[in-house]
């Protein structure tokens, strides 16, 4: 047994060493991964729940790496962090979101992630206006979506948001009941939408409990005058409750999954906008 046991140390030893390996080589490739055009743009549409338009679309990001294929950016962002390439794979995220968005029609808007070491680099507001005008579309129709993970970690992330704020550009605050002080965070900033989080939607079925708190952000948010985007709508039930609730805008696998740039033009020409 005592053989066994160390032989079991020496390969879970392999093992983290591979896995550390792997995670330094997927650092490095990420590094080149925008000028090698390996990143995706895909859009998620944000619907009307009163109407089932189209509200707008959320950007969200794709890696096809040549070797182990399409990973996900829960896995591959905080790499990105660690090594400071979210900076450019920032921008690039934001240039495609604003050329697509250009081509719908000018009611819709478009949301962008920001993750806390892009908030942080000192370019960011003059790069956001600077796409903006190139791409000509108007400040009021992009929405940065915030974590309060974003805001914990940036000193100066009020300043930063008030300048995004005096370009006209919309904040959300992403995640909303995930983290731990979300309260203080709506007392401090203004948002000009609140996403609940859909470990709260999904379970809005199930739990007395997750209704009432859906309900009670809606009623909350209703009276610092912002608009409640419910996320992970998976089935009609969910989409009565939410609506129930008093959402306004939702999002999730109901109404469509993620979609390439030229499906965005037949989802809303499908389903029409507000
Ligand atoms: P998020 O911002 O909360 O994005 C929503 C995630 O929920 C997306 O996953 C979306 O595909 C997924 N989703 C949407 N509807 C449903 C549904 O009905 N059911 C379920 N189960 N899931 C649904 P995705 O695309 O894998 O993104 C994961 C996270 O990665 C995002 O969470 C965001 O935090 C981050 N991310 C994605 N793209 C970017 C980006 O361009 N920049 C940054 N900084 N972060 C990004
Ligand atoms: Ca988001
Ligand atoms: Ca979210
Ligand atoms: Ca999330």
């Amino acid at each position: 047994a005592k053989s066994s046991g160390g032989a079991a140390i020496v390969q879970a030893t392999d093992e983290f060493r591979s896995r550390l390996e792997q995670r330094r080589r997927l650092q490095r490739d990420i590094a080149s991964a925008v000028s090698r055009g390996e990143f995706e743009t895909v859009f998620q549409p944000i619907v009307d729940v009163g109407t089932l338009r189209a509200h707008g679309f959320e950007t969200l990001l794709r890696w096809h790496h040549p070797e182990f294929g399409r990973l996900a950016p829960d896995f591959f962002i905080p790499l990105a962090e660690e090594t400071g390439a979210i900076v450019e794979i920032g921008r690039f995220v934001l240039d495609r979101a604003l050329a697509i968005a250009a081509n719908w029609p000018r009611q819709l808007t478009v949301s962008v992630n920001v993750s806390a070491v892009q908030l942080g680099d000192r370019a960011f507001v003059s790069h956001v206006k600077n796409s903006l005008a190139r791409h000509g579309v108007a400040a009021h129709r992009l929405i940065l979506e915030i974590t309060e993970t974003v805001l914990i970690r940036n000193a100066n992330a009020k300043t930063v948001i008030d300048e995004l704020r005096s370009l006209g550009v919309g904040i959300a605050l992403d995640d909303f009941g995930t983290g731990y002080a979300s309260m203080g965070y709506l007392r401090q900033y203004r948002f000009d939408k609140i996403k609940i989080d859909k470990s709260f939607v999904s379970t809005m079925n199930q739990e007395g409990k997750s209704a009432a708190i859906v309900r009670a952000i809606c009623s909350l948010a209703r009276d610092i005058s912002a608009t409640v985007v419910a996320e992970g709508i998976e089935t009609e039930e969910l989409l009565g409750l939410v609506d129930a609730a008093g959402c306004e805008l939702g999002q999730g696998y109901l109404f469509a999954r993620p979609m390439s740039a030229l499906q965005t033009s037949r989802f809303i020409e499908r389903y029409g906008w507000c």
